[in-house]
């Protein structure tokens, strides 16, 4: 039951704080498509129709059938699950299947091999992690280059064959040393990463250094490598930022017996990671001249392209990737959510080939990614997803259009409560205006308390048994992002739920809002 036990607390217990009092702390028994179940005071089950899904781990739904009997033939077939260090089929097999639905999204031939991982926040560090062993290798064969180069004008000079103008230092061993020691002030600047403002790419100590929200990221500033967060409605914003970072070595050349002072391109910025569609910053789509400049500039520059598709990808937006429709072109690809069929933990990263490195295969690895259950469920989403010609996909974009002609109609009927609708096939926000300033105290109280959309949220799930939650960085932002089985039926109860909660902020009785 919902009852609070003695047991209770022990588990995250602010959180359930905060739960409570946006009277959001439901415990599930059940759960089946769209659908959670919690049990009532008499015992009997009370369904709840859930437009979280699972924050976009359940594009197939609660407790799919068919990924339920595929789990259950694998457990009865006694599967080794956990045969680490050992031949693969299973992982090959899902990293085909990938590479095959990637190929012909991407209309080329480009292949990826793949990592696995457990979650997607690992699988965005894997990625950082494998960007930065290439940025590593291409510094130390650019440092060793230029050493060569020091060492032999030191030995032209010295043999007369090269000599070193007056305006340029007073010897060649004085212009060696500062060479060097320019470089070395160079080379102490760290990596950076670039991504655009809002992004959310995940939570542990390097990821959440691309999470821009400052809550979750700065207390942790100091673990890892930082970012430069770029404007994503500014063009010429990322070349500038790019320009101004971007640093040079110094390198020795001989030209006509002549030592020059040349500069070589430093490797700064270990690599662009972005959302096509950003989940958690708002649910907003990226714009083609974004990606476009993002494209140019990163070609230019060497920068790799890490297109994060944990929460847009695998269908949810009517293409396997989001990135698809945008024409964005990634050097990685990240993955994870639905691609574990709501029932497995699993991420992948996928490394175009001529980037690869075979060392990072031991340099990241964890006892659990890779095994065969995820991979085997991986592989059963995905034979879903591309059954009937890609029917899930036409479906999500279908279902998508519907959904958001309904949120479109909400708007056009509450103009100065939703200030916005957004986003594309099933990975949709809701946007209500910003009431800090409301003259209903209740109302501006819920505002200012940073959990608008929480609140929002408790009153839809208490009167109408509707799951909404906000994303997590843009509280005033409601998303939806159910299963891709979505019925008219469905829509109709969530309209009923967002009319009824726009009525009550226009009529500025904000009390009926907090049940505090
Ligand atoms: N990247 C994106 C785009 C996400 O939406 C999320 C999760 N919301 C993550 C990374 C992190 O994934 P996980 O929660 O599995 O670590």
């Amino acid at each position: 039951t919902d009852q609070p036990t003695t047991r209770d607390g022990f588990a995250e217990p602010f959180l359930l704080e905060v739960l409570a009092s946006g009277g959001l702390d439901a415990a599930y028994v059940r759960a089946e498509g769209n659908t959670l179940y919690r049990r009532g005071e008499d015992g009997e089950e009370i369904a709840v129709l859930d437009f979280v899904g699972g924050y976009g781990s359940l594009m197939l739904g609660h407790n799919n059938p068919e990924i339920n009997d595929r789990a259950r033939e694998l457990l009865d077939r006694q599967t080794p699950v956990h045969a680490q260090f050992s031949r693969h089929p299973y992982a090959d097999e899902l990293a085909a299947e990938l590479n095959r639905i990637v190929q012909r999204e991407r209309g080329d031939d480009e292949s990826y091999y793949a990592i696995f991982a457990n979650s997607g926040a690992e699988a965005v560090e894997a990625a950082m992690k494998h960007a930065e062993l290439d940025r590593g290798l291409r510094l130390s064969a650019l440092t060793e280059e230029i050493d060569a180069h020091l060492e032999e004008v030191r030995a032209r000079v010295a043999d007369g064959t090269a000599t070193v103008p007056p305006r340029v230092a007073g010897s060649a061993d004085e212009l060696i040393a500062d060479v060097r020691r320019r470089n070395e002030e160079q080379l102490a600047r760290g990596p950076l990463f670039l991504t655009p403002e809002g992004a959310f790419h995940g939570k542990l100590a390097g990821s959440v250094q691309l999470t821009h929200n400052p809550g979750y990221r700065l207390p942790f500033k100091s673990l890892a490598a930082q970012a430069r967060f770029v404007p994503r409605d500014q063009p010429g914003a990322l070349r500038k930022i790019v320009d101004e970072e971007r640093p040079h070595l110094l390198d020795l050349v001989v030209e006509g017996g002549r030592v020059q002072v040349v500069e070589r391109d430093h490797p700064l910025f270990t690599a662009f990671v972005l959302e096509p569609v950003q989940g958690e910053g708002g649910i907003h789509e990226l714009s083609a001249e974004f990606v476009a400049e993002v494209q140019e500039v990163c070609a230019e520059a060497r920068i790799p392209v890490v297109v994060d598709e944990i929460q847009s990808g695998m269908g949810r937006t009517g293409s396997f990737l989001a990135a698809t429709r945008l024409g964005l072109k990634g050097d990685y690809y990240t993955l994870a959510k639905s691609l574990g069929g709501g029932i497995a933990k699993s991420a992948v990263l996928l490394v175009r080939k001529p980037l690869y490195h075979g060392q990072f295969e031991l340099a990241h690895s964890s006892t659990f990614a890779k095994d065969a259950f995820s991979c085997l469920i991986g592989l059963k989403v995905l034979e879903i997803m591309e059954a009937d010609g890609g029917a899930v996909y036409r479906r999500a974009a279908e279902r998508g259009e519907r959904l958001l002609g309904m949120l479109r109609s909400v708007r056009a009927d509450f103009p100065e409560t939703v200030r916005d609708v957004r986003g594309r096939g099933l990975m949709l926000g809701l946007e209500f205006r910003d009431q800090s300033d409301a003259t209903a105290d209740p109302l501006r109280q819920v505002a200012r308390s940073g959990f608008f959309g929480y609140f929002v949220a408790g009153h839809i799930l208490r009167e109408h048994r509707v799951r909404v939650f906000p994303t997590s960085s843009a509280v005033n932002t409601l998303r939806f992002e159910p299963s891709v089985y979505v019925t008219d039926e469905e829509i109709d109860r969530l309209e009923a739920a967002l009319r009824d909660v726009c009525a009550i902020i226009r009529d500025t009785d904000g009390a009926r809002l907090a049940p505090i």
